[in-house]
């Protein structure tokens, strides 16, 4: 079966009306280049549109209902947004999910250090990339540093037109004989991608006068002493702002689409909707890249216990009602999917490829050699969503990330599922997924 490119349904008006959305969210993407940037924003944008902290509504004592409209915030990294239906809670939710962490390069806890009159930074990469894309480009450092009082410096260097860069290096083609006869994987080494910091040395200095340099201008800049990286979270990304791509704009190219671009999406679907009968919820997590561990990811019990929260709020103290809760809710697990590209077309059965263009995709299952690690979602839960998306009007395909045996990979949807809810992994097709630039 063919499906149609949804450009083609589209009057002028529309057109006009999902430019000026996308030009939104290439906004958001050239801000948002942290998971903490990333809830900072989308908090700010859910408190203009009259969500209210669900902490500030436990102080004040008073009791959750229907339209009510609440977040909670975990650890600055993970947002949930409720939009209280006017069925009862422990009916179930509407749930949209995506993840708020991009693969990048995270700084070690001690990274500086001087070598060959240069000031480095050590680093350690986050999520699956391949290593030599992330060299011999421009790289922002976004981030925070804590420091022993508890205050908090947030850094954001390289993203402003009078702002530095700074960047791995790569070696040279004329001395690379060794170098490109390596397997692709080690082309560039993980523990060869230091960041270059710094050049001049500090007056009067006599050991490591380049550090030294650079510490004097943290000090001057961030009040920031070379023990501080130590309760530091800094993250090199590339620089710069995202760009609209192709000669027709149709596209955007910019760094953690993956997976920004359903995150972005769904909050918005979240901050449009009305009327409610169902308790729609937006879950946007940290950590999915490195297997949604720790007390930010998938697998936190922070949304069970905002959830088991809630319905206190709503005078029920129970936390079977809160499983029960979990288990009749519904939910689009959203993440990016392999978009067909002419270049490489090898790895995907075309029948069953996304295409850009061709609209939100459905995967009933991701996971690799032989579906290993996926959520398969029910035909029950498929067919319900079909019905949803055609009396809605809205452009859909279905895919799998690419050829069976080829490859694969995991999402936050299998998490959710074990609380017995219906899951399916949805999202946005990309190209270039987890390179630097994303399209
Ligand atoms: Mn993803
Ligand atoms: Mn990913």
């Amino acid at each position: 079966m063919k499906r149609k490119n949804a450009w083609e349904k589209y009057n002028e008006n529309e057109r006009k009306e999902i430019f000026r959305f996308c030009e939104d969210y290439r906004k958001f993407i050239s801000e948002c280049k942290t998971e903490r940037e990333c809830v900072e924003a989308l908090t700010a944008k859910a408190e203009a549109n009259g969500y209210r902290n669900l902490n500030d509504v436990i102080t004040s004592g008073e009791k959750l209902q229907a339209g009510d409209k609440v977040y909670a915030v975990n650890m600055k990294k993970m947002l949930a947004l409720f939009h209280i239906g006017t069925e009862a809670f422990e009916n179930g939710m509407n749930i949209l999910g995506g993840h708020i962490d991009s693969p990048r390069l995270d700084l070690k806890q001690n990274p500086l250090y001087e070598s060959d009159s240069l000031a480095l930074l050590e680093t350690h990469y986050y999520g699956g990339v391949k290593k030599y894309q992330w060299v011999a480009r421009p790289m922002a450092l976004h981030g925070i540093v804590v420091k022993k009082d508890g205050t908090s410096i947030n850094v954001s260097i390289g993203e402003k037109d009078d702002e530095p860069v700074v960047g791995v290096s790569d070696l040279l083609i004329h001395l690379a004989a060794k170098q490109m006869d390596k397997k692709g994987a080690r082309v560039v080494e993980g523990e060869d991608r230091n960041i270059l910091i710094g050049s001049i040395p500090l007056e009067g200095e006599e050991t490591e006068p380049v550090k030294a340099n650079i510490l004097k201008i943290l000090k001057e800049k961030y009040d920031m002493e070379e023990a501080d990286f130590q309760s530091a979270e800094l993250e090199a990304v590339p620089a710069g702002p995202a760009r609209d791509y192709g000669l027709d704009s149709s596209m955007i190219i910019g760094y953690g689409q993956d997976d920004r671009i359903c995150a972005f999406t769904s909050l918005f679907a979240m901050l449009e909707a009305e009327n409610l009968k169902k308790t729609g919820v937006c879950l946007l997590v940290d950590k999915e890249e490195i297997g949604s561990v720790g007390a930010t990811g998938m697998q936190s019990h922070f949304f069970e216990n905002t959830v088991a929260e809630m319905l206190l709020k709503m005078g029920i103290d129970s936390f079977v009602q809160t499983r029960l809760t979990m288990s009749r809710s519904k939910m689009l697990s959203s993440d990016v999917s392999a978009g067909v590209d002419p270049l490489f077309v090898n790895v995907n059965d075309k029948k069953n490829a996304a295409y850009l263009g061709n609209g939100i995709v459905f995967n009933k299952y991701t996971g690799s050699r032989g579906k290993g690690g996926c959520n398969d979602a029910n035909p029950e839960f498929i067919a319900w969503l079909r019905n949803v998306m055609d009396e809605n009007d809205v452009a859909y395909q279905t895919a799998e990330l690419g050829k069976v045996d080829q490859g694969g990979g995991g999402t936050i949807a299998y998490i959710l599922a074990q609380y017995n809810m219906e899951v399916i992994d949805c999202g946005v097709a990309l190209q270039n997924m987890h390179a630097p630039w994303e399209v």
